[in-house]
């Protein structure tokens, strides 16, 4: 049968438009359907706009920190305002980029809700086209539970486009929403209170690194409650929210933001015509080439729930579009030593395993740690640490991880990762001579185990 496509990829976002770009790139016929923003959640509410608030909120850091430095300046305003109108602006140009990138790679660009209506057929806009595969690039989509009075928290979704920035921010969850947003908040001058359910934020990091964290978040004087959970958030006359914890505890605030996790995006997408499965978490489950229980319908990036990451997504969508229409370079994805960063203020970069992982696992680890005051604030007030830590294997020297808290950890890592993922031991770490004087170097003159 001669179908209209090859490839109808659902979705625009970071998985979906690099799955479409590179099947065209291969002679695929390719179409791409998008129903809300070229470029999905990482150019439009994700990691995008969230750095560039972040880069906005430090900011603070450095008039606070130029004084030292001789510099005097008269009391710095921010005004919310321009920093999300300048935010906007660039967004726009961006989905203006994605758009020619589609465009001049040959993909026909559909834009509206699309749906499924059998193994090889979308309906879009009233039309339906058939295609020999699909791929469900939906993406996620933010999960705030069900307690009364749910409607009047935020998510990440509207935080990007707040009229005014709110005097005092409650921020619930414990993950890389609920920490980078508290220090954009916090950092741009509102009252800001972290507030999550279990013992100690960043579950699934290094012990150290979270510890670390915390104490720097304390230090700048941002509020920090944990074993807390929100039993209900009732609007006061005035406007503002009178929250009630679990544990009887009031706290008020004038926005309530939830970074709870985000759950696939199905809505109205006609998997039920399909034979496509989920897993327990409500993910599309597919196998390790991406396949879905429907031998035409793959799926890739947030909505297989795998590693929520954009890289992720990327080298997904790489790996599709070479499995369909390039087999010969078809090469899988490789899940392990997948770097990350938090970028929270002060940043997390992190590759590799932790320390509990790796104990776990049955490596016999040796622990190197350093704690510093970077040298840009010895002539400031500010007392603010970096905590650089290496996981190694005491049986073969291999450095099985490198965690970060500190300004640029994002970017130091980033170097470290491929390092590791070349099987970097501890002795090529030692070997390696420093950057100076940079914190980095750091990295490679950690000398003393602090714990076998
Ligand atoms: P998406 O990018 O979500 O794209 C899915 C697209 O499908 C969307 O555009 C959606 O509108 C469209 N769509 C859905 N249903 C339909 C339909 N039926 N018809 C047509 N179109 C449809 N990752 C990082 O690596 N670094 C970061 O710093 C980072 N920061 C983040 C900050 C925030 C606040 C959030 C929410 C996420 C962040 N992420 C970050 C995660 C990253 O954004 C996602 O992992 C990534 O966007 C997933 O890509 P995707 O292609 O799977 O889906
Ligand atoms: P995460 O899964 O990272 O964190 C969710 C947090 O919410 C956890 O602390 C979790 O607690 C808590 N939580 C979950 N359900 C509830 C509930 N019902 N009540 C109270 N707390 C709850 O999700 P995020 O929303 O922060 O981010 C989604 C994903 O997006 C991330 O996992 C990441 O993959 C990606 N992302 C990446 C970024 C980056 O690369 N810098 C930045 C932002 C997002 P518990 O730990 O107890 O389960």
């Amino acid at each position: 049968m001669a179908y209209d496509f090859d490839l109808y990829v659902i979705g625009a976002g970071s998985g979906g438009v690099r799955a479409a770009r590179f099947a065209a790139g291969f002679g695929a016929k390719v179409a791409v359907a998008e129903s809300r923003y070229l470029g999905g959640t990482c150019v439009n509410v994700g990691c995008v706009p969230k750095k560039l608030l972040v880069y906005g909120a430090h900011f603070a850091d450095d008039f606070e920190q130029a004084s030292g430095f001789g510099w005097s300046l008269d009391e710095a305003q921010f005004d919310w305002a321009t920093l999300i109108a300048n935010k906007d602006r660039e967004i726009n140009r961006l989905n203006g980029i994605y758009r020619n990138l589609l465009v001049n790679s040959g993909v026909t660009l559909h834009e509206g809700h699309a749906r499924i209506v059998d193994p090889h057929q979308v309906e879009i806009n009233g039309e339906r086209f058939t295609a020999k595969n699909i791929l469900i690039a939906t993406g996620g989509w933010p999960q705030i539970p069900d307690i009364p009075g749910h409607e009047h928290a935020i998510s990440s979704n509207q935080a990007f486009f707040l009229k005014e920035l709110p005097k005092r921010v409650l921020v619930v969850g414990g993950g890389y929403i609920a920490v980078e947003f508290a220090g954009i908040f916090h950092g741009l001058g509102a009252e800001t209170t972290l507030l999550y359910r279990g013992e100690l934020f960043l579950r699934g990091f290094d012990v150290s690194v979270r510890k670390h964290l915390q104490e720097e978040l304390t230090r700048r004087g941002m509020g920090l409650q944990f074993n807390a959970d929100i039993e209900r958030i009732d609007k006061q006359a005035d406007g503002s929210l009178k929250v009630t914890l679990k544990d009887g505890r009031q706290l008020e605030a004038d926005c309530v933001f939830y970074a709870t996790g985000r759950r696939p995006m199905l809505d109205n997408l006609g998997l039920e015509n399909t034979g496509v499965k989920l897993d327990k978490k409500g993910f599309v489950e597919v196998d390790e080439q991406y396949q879905t229980a429907e031998p035409s319908i793959l799926a890739l990036g947030d909505v297989i729930g795998r590693v929520q990451l954009t890289p992720v997504a990327l080298a997904e969508g790489m790996a599709v579009a070479r499995r369909l229409f390039k087999p010969e370079q078809y090469r899988p994805v490789d899940y392990k030593m997948i770097p990350t960063a938090v970028f929270s203020l002060p940043n997390i970069g992190t590759v590799g395993l932790t320390e509990d992982e790796a104990r776990h696992a049955g490596h016999e680890v040796v622990i190197y740690e350093s704690r510093f005051r970077p040298m840009k604030l010895t002539l400031t007030e500010c007392q603010e640490r970096t905590l650089m830590k290496l996981v190694v294997d005491a049986q073969t020297d291999k450095v099985l991880g490198c965690h970060m808290v500190g300004p640029d950890a994002g970017e130091i890592v980033q170097g470290l990762a491929i390092a590791l993922k070349a099987g970097a031991t501890k002795r090529h770490f030692d070997e390696t001579i420093g950057v100076h004087p940079t914190a980095a170097e750091e990295f490679v003159t950690m000398r003393t185990p602090v714990a076998g």
